[in-house]
């Protein structure tokens, strides 16, 4: 192959969020950057339908937009959400603080983010962005990409010399990589899917629920969320069985849906006047974690983004992750240099993949705590006293919600590990607590300071 350089043409497929930053990026260091994309523009087309309206932006997907220059402009149009609201089946709130004062995930439009990011990138000197254009095949050793224009159906090649899949969850590029020897790869589907709702916006594009938090109907095994939008609505989504007594199968007609909704969902309901309409007209996604290693072919192709780790949303870390991707890329390429494809490939696949593995268990945790653990006293109570321990030992006790959504230095599979070890020290000091004060007695202490001597 020939000789690569800090100015060699690089391509990229999937203009998605993650393949819009990474052409920022890679066009920043001086590359030439060509991406293909198979949907239309989505800045002449209007925003097509698909995945989730909003998303929960926090700290590493912020720290990769501030690589790049562009988080301020994006923060402008976030929400912050700074707790939890849950609502019960009674519509009684109670609440749950993301973190220390001021800390907030934000709520970000994904059609507005991903077109930013697209305007960003063309505005840079050599990206080119050709839309319509669907990856039918890959001939890795030719290193030639086969397309199919989507408007005429016309199929044509193009050849790379270096090419980047982030082409999400069903990724095409992977899936030639799949068929590769010694490659590994899984999927598991959750017996969940999703459907997006709306809670409308109140008189004069005023929020019906407080809008700076992220709002929950925890209700054991199923759940539904809800994230502030600009105009006054809230984007909802329920998390819902496929099968079962309380199901979507069960769920038939537009009476069902009334009945069910007003039962296990009564305060929400007065709030969503197109409930019936968009239950039936939008489509239920489904949920699907799916892990692959290699990431890398040879010096020549690299997967990143939902393309080499999809995972549940129950986090709200897959486009963190992905942008994380981006952050950990460029620095490789700072330390290695682009002249050392090989070296940085394989550093960023083993770099990566233990931590969004981590990402991918953590995701499925926070399922059981979203939709079930939030609704319990207990589990309240434990986070006053988990926030009691991290007043008292700064720095060495920090919840696991904050270390994978608000401590970007510190990596997934860290966060994980070390919650691990807390949720451990929780399991002996909770059956000495009934309720907050409990936290002073003394063999509370004695048994939180000895824990945590020996745990780090
Ligand atoms: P994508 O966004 O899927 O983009 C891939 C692009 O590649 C697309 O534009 C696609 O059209 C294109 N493409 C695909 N195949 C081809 C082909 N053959 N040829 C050419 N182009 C192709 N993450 C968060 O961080 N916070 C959240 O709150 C959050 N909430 C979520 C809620 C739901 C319900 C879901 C499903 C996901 C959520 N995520 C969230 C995850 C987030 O959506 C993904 O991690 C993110 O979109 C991944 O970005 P990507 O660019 O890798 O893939």
């Amino acid at each position: 192959s020939a000789p690569a350089s800090a100015d060699e043409p690089l391509a990229i497929m999937g203009a998605g969020l993650v393949g819009s930053l990474l052409a920022l990026y890679l066009a920043r260091r001086g590359h030439p950057v060509q991406v293909f994309e198979r949907l239309p523009d989505p800045r002449q087309q209007g925003l097509l339908g698909g995945r989730s309206i909003n998303l929960a932006l926090s700290d590493r997907g912020w720290r990769a937009l501030a690589g790049v220059g562009v988080a301020d402009d994006i923060r402008q149009v976030g929400i912050p959400m700074y707790r939890r609201v849950m609502h019960d089946g009674q519509g009684q709130l109670t609440f749950q603080p993301y973190g220390q004062e001021n800390q907030a995930i934000y709520s970000i439009n994904r059609g507005n983010l991903n077109c930013t990011l697209l305007d960003l990138a063309e505005q840079e000197p050599g990206v080119q962005i050709t839309f319509g254009q669907k990856l039918l095949q890959l001939d890795l050793p030719g290193r030639r990409l086969h397309l199919q224009d989507v408007a005429t159906g016309h199929a044509h090649d193009v050849a790379y010399q270096r090419l980047f899949g982030a082409d999400g969850a069903f990724s095409a590029v992977r899936g030639a990589l799949q068929r590769t020897d010694r490659t590994d790869y899984s999927q598991q589907y959750l017996e969940y899917g999703y459907k997006e709702l709306t809670i409308a916006a109140g008189e004069g594009g005023s929020w019906q629920l407080e809008k700076n938090a992220l709002h929950i109907w925890p209700r054991g095994n199923f759940l539904m969320i809800a994230l502030p939008n600009l105009d006054g609505s809230f984007n909802a989504t329920l998390f819902f069985p496929y099968e079962g007594d309380k199901s979507f199968a069960a769920l038939q007609t537009p009476a069902d849906v009334t009945t069910f909704f007003t039962t296990v969902f009564p305060d929400a309901v007065p709030l969503m006047p197109q409930l019936t309409e968009e239950f039936f007209d939008h489509p239920t996604g489904s949920l699907v974690t799916i892990r692959c290693f290699p990431w890398a072919y040879r010096d020549s192709v690299l997967l990143l983004g939902d393309a080499a780790h999809a995972i549940v949303p129950f986090y709200g870390q897959g486009m963190n992750a992905g942008f994380e991707d981006c952050t950990v890329l460029n620095q490789l390429l700072d330390q290695l240099g682009e002249d050392n494809w090989p070296t940085v490939m394989k550093a960023f696949e083993t770099q990566r993949k233990p931590n969004t593995d981590a990402m991918a268990d953590l995701a499925l945790y926070n399922f059981v705590e979203m939709r079930d653990r939030v609704a319990d006293p207990r589990f309240l109570l434990q986070k006053k006293i988990e926030s009691k321990i991290a007043a008292q030992y700064p720095g060495q006790w920090v919840p696991l919600y904050s270390r994978v959504t608000f401590s970007p230095d510190t990596s997934y599979a860290e966060a994980w590990a070390a919650g691990q070890r807390q949720e451990a020290i929780m399991a002996r000091v909770m059956p000495l607590i009934q309720n907050e004060l409990d936290f002073d007695k003394p063999e509370v202490q004695s048994l939180v300071a000895q824990a945590l001597a020996s745990a780090y």
